[in-house]
């Protein structure tokens, strides 16, 4: 098999590669990757606790476990820690959580760290979580490189073992944290001869390291998420690019108001620095920013209207946290919402036709439902002339060939063929899921959490998994996740596994295990409160409406951190849904 295109800079993986899905996890049975002799025994990693994956969450619960005088290790994939920013280095990627909030709350890493920016770009995000490494002194017990391809729990021994594509490498642990982010398995569309394409094909998540010169080339941009629009955002500096940027769904992006920060600002700050990050885990979005002064109903248009202009000039997700809560249920508050986007927007562009495209005055879904990217010139930069939209809607692409793609206009029905030397898929990721299904877990019934999950994912309270004890999830389904900032929910996520195996240890328990029954209502209690919401009227991945094939479902607890926060907290009490069973 071809080399497995899954580290930053495999661009040069053919299509064909990535066509035949050699761009996952590798099945576990590959030989020792270092080229040097195979060692004469098989290693064994052993502790009480492993984690899986070195992002925010595998690093925060290095240190919380270390507190509990356990022994900790971490298997990651790539090759040093950041998670979703070792991956993710396209031009562009910057994170669209403001600072201080996009960061860790220990002290000892906060105090001797400054950010240059409000929103940081995954360069200094990479240079961060080196200094979190080095501050917390990490690396020592993590294993990089290493892909976790299956994990089964011993009843008998109490004991998790795992394989790793190094079939020389395995671990075994008694607690196992899959912190394998909800951003990991990236999704590929199944365009009709993509294998075929002879150009560069690349992945969002796959950029190369080293750049990639756009100059006098002819670019197509696949996708108009956050990643589609900061792509393109970016590539478009570039005025020799001939850049082509598909849209099938506008993104109804918010300004960003990016700005420097200065090293005074922070250093007076800091001292706040531990109760913002507390109240970030006290309020629905992980933001604590302020609410609504009075609810939609209580207000006139012309307060409205003063509270939009307001949190547009702030910047940043507070549009939507600070923002009338009834948008989200209310179909005529997310239209007068709406019609307040567009209309700022379109003041912005001067193309007639691209004004249509992007911020039609006929709304295509409902404001909120799918996740808005933060933009600083993104309309301005789509205006210029080297710059094409290719809306989706009306021109399907049909297929690749060795130099371009075919587009079918949807009404004529006519076809023209398009030459691009570059194409970037900015498609995204089978999101929340996708991670978890690939590790290949398997329930203590030998049944693999893909079969578990086929008709609908089953977790109770985003932690665990029914029949598979002493497991626990980190940033996950069925948790606030990607609807809130991530730092305060993976904190909370991993104090409440922190939480749970000290109980565990003072009461001499074994394990505890999920019951199903418990699964089943929380499952149900999320998508009830989904069916209240406009949520399941978008096509979104937050519904896993972007991967054919993957359930339609609510995927987000959607009672915000602060309740989850609770409710969580609360089943630790009596140990309320878990079976336990004792040393
Ligand atoms: C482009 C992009 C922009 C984002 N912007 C924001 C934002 O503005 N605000 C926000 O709050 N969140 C944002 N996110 C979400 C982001 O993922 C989280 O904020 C956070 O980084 C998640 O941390 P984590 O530790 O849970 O997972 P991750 O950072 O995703 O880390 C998971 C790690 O697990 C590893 N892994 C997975 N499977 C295996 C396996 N089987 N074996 C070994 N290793 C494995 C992966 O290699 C990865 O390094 C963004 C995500 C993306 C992709």
């Amino acid at each position: 098999m071809a080399a497995l295109p899954n580290r930053p800079g495999d661009f040069e993986t053919t299509a064909h590669a990535i066509v035949n899905g050699e761009t996952g996890i590798s099945n576990g049975t590959t030989q020792p990757t270092n080229g040097e002799t195979s060692p004469s025994a098989v290693e064994t990693i052993s502790a009480d606790i492993l984690i899986v994956g070195g992002g925010f969450g595998g690093m925060y619960g290095m240190h919380q476990y270390r507190k509990l005088g356990l022994t900790v290790k971490l298997l990651e994939a790539g090759s040093s820690f950041g998670g979703t920013w070792y991956w993710n280095r396209y031009p562009g990627a910057r994170v669209d959580s403001e600072t201080p909030y996009y960061s860790l709350s220990i002290p000892e890493v906060y105090r001797k760290w400054n950010w240059s920016e409000r929103f940081p770009d995954h360069e200094e995000l990479r240079r961060y979580f080196a200094h979190v490494d080095q501050t917390l002194d990490l690396s020592k017990d993590a294993y990089f490189n290493t892909i976790v391809t299956e994990a089964r729990y011993d009843m008998a021994a109490g004991a998790w073992h795992l394989k790793t594509d190094d079939a020389y490498r395995v671990a075994t642990c008694k607690y196992l944290v899959m912190a394998t982010g909800s951003s990991y398995k990236k999704h590929f569309p199944a365009f009709k001869n993509l294998d075929t394409f002879k150009g560069q094909l690349i992945h969002s998540a796959l950029y190369p390291t080293s750049g990639l010169s756009v100059s006098n080339k002819r670019v197509l941009v696949v996708g108009s998420g956050a990643t589609g629009v900061q792509i393109v955002q970016t590539l478009a500096r570039e005025k020799t690019c001939q850049l082509t940027a598909c849209v099938r769904t506008p993104n109804l992006a918010l300004p960003m108001h990016q700005r420097r920060l200065s090293l005074e600002e922070q250093n007076a700050a800091k001292g706040f620095y531990a109760s913002q990050l507390q109240a970030a885990k006290q309020c629905r979005s992980g933001f604590p920013y302020d609410p609504a002064p009075r609810p939609y109903a209580q207000t006139t248009r012309e307060e409205r209207l003063t509270l939009w202009e307001e949190l547009w000039a702030r910047g940043g997700f507070s549009f939507l946290a600070s923002n009338y809560g009834e948008f989200l249920v209310d179909r005529e508050v997310n239209r007068e919402l709406y019609a307040f986007w567009a209309e700022k927007v379109r003041a912005r562009i001067s193309d007639p036709a691209k004004r249509e495209i992007l911020a039609p005055l006929k709304q295509v879904h409902w404001f909120g439902t799918k996740r808005p990217s933060l933009e600083q010139d993104y309309y301005e930069v789509v205006d210029q002339e080297h710059v094409a939209l290719l809306d989706l809607k009306a021109h399907s692409i049909d297929e690749f060939t060795a130099s371009g793609v075919v587009t079918r206009d949807v009404q004529t029905g006519q076809t023209r063929h398009r030459d691009f030397d570059i194409v970037i898929l900015a498609t995204g990721y089978d999101s929340l899921t996708g991670s978890l299904l690939d590790t290949n877990l398997f329930d203590t019934s030998n049944a693999p959490l893909a079969q578990k999950w086929k008709t609908g994912t089953y977790t109770y309270l985003g932690l665990t998994i029914p029949q598979m004890p002493n497991l626990f999830l980190v940033y996950s389904p069925q948790a606030p996740t990607s609807l809130s900032n991530g730092p305060p929910i993976i904190e909370l996520q991993i104090d409440w596994i922190g939480a749970a195996i000290k109980k565990m240890r003072e009461e001499g328990v074994k394990y505890i295990d999920a019951r199903s029954e418990a699964a089943v209502e929380w499952r149900e209690a999320i998508q009830k409160m989904n069916a209240l919401t406009l949520y399941p009227e978008t096509d979104s991945w937050y519904m896993g409406a972007n991967v054919p094939g993957k359930p339609r479902e609510q995927l987000i607890y959607l009672g915000g951190v602060d309740t989850y926060a609770r409710v969580t907290s609360d089943a630790l009490d009596g140990w309320k849904g878990f079976d336990v069973v004792k040393e």
